[in-house]
């Protein structure tokens, strides 16, 4: 494969791809974020010799993942990105919250070479580790002439940034773009590209997203059997200044839920709704229905509304 060449920055966040276990047979009992970027780099002898920095930015597991932290990996990547010796910016992360992190990045960051977001299911000590191959495909998109805007790299395959979702809880193939299917597949490090590069402008508040701390509150509710009215109501009664429904179905909410998001919106709150199901997102809009979300993920959908809400245009 021809590769582009100059530096790649990893900047390392935690999650299981740096986590490790006392033993090797132990997928689960680890602590996600021990390693070190440099660690994970130098565990992949393919790596040896290539042009690369590392850098440890957080050792969260992403479970965790915060407002400050999303500021600070933004502001370090924009930062790597314009240097003119580096060729793009690799990001090792959790898998639980990455969709989170991938979208907020699309959304928010200027990303004119590749921003590569890489994870793993299971920890670097572990017997067949998938973190290894994925950070060593990671870097071969990084560096594939052309490729730019932010992706995710897992698995053999290249998510768009904007349509990652987190679709099993502990197998290695976790991730899927919902019904567009991936970017891409690396096979034995080359690229095999069935759509463009993620191209999409950036949402208005990225001009001025100020300080994280300052971020609107943005809280998700989910409709189901026996949803109560007094769940979205304590929401907004503890600050939340917009609100998700994760709805069943497509978008659909619980009579009781939509009777208080209508409460909500008549009182400034602004509620969208979403859906619980993992793929198809919500299509149409009748009439009399709550706003919707449309193809976005419930969590997608907080940090758009985060947005909107940022810039004054949310509704
Ligand atoms: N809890 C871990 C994390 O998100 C899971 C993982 O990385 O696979 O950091």
């Amino acid at each position: 494969m021809q590769s582009t060449a100059g530096k790649v920055v990893v900047i390392g966040t935690g999650g299981t791809i740096a986590g490790t276990a006392a033993r090797a047979d132990d997928l689960l009992g680890y602590s996600s974020g021990a390693l070190a970027a440099g660690d994970l780099v130098a565990a992949v002898p393919a790596l040896a010799g290539q042009d690369l920095e590392a850098e440890t930015l957080a050792r969260l597991d992403s479970s965790d993942m915060d407002h400050a932290t999303w500021a600070a990996l933004r502001e370090r990547a924009a930062f790597h990105l314009a240097r003119g010796e580096v060729a793009a910016v690799v990001v090792t992360h959790g898998t639980d919250t990455l969709e989170e992190t991938a979208y907020f990045l699309h959304r928010t960051l200027t990303a004119p070479k590749a921003l590569v977001l890489t994870a793993a299911m299971r920890p670097a000590t572990a017997l067949s580790a998938d973190g290894p191959q994925n950070l060593l495909d990671a870097v071969a998109v990084a560096r594939e002439p052309g490729s730019r805007g932010v992706l995710v790299v897992l698995a053999g395959r290249v998510h768009s940034g904007a349509e990652l979702r987190k679709l099993h809880g502990w197998r290695i193939d976790a991730f899927g773009s919902g019904d567009a299917g991936p970017l891409a597949v690396v096979e034995d490090g080359r690229l095999r590209r069935f759509r463009d590069w993620p191209e999409a402008p950036l949402h208005a508040a990225a001009a001025s997203l100020g300080d994280a701390a300052g971020w609107p509150v943005v809280d998700i509710v989910t409709s189901h059997a026996g949803a109560r009215a007094r769940s979205l109501d304590a929401l907004v009664a503890a600050g939340a200044q917009g609100i998700v429904i994760a709805g069943t179905g497509n978008g659909s909410v619980h009579r009781e839920l939509e009777r208080a998001a209508r409460g909500a919106i008549a009182a400034g709150v602004p509620v969208w709704r979403a859906s619980r199901c993992l793929l198809g997102g919500v299509v149409g809009a009748p009439a009399d229905a709550l706003p919707s979300a449309g193809a976005l993920t419930p969590v997608q959908a907080r940090i758009e509304m985060m947005l909107d809400l940022l810039a004054g245009t949310a509704a």
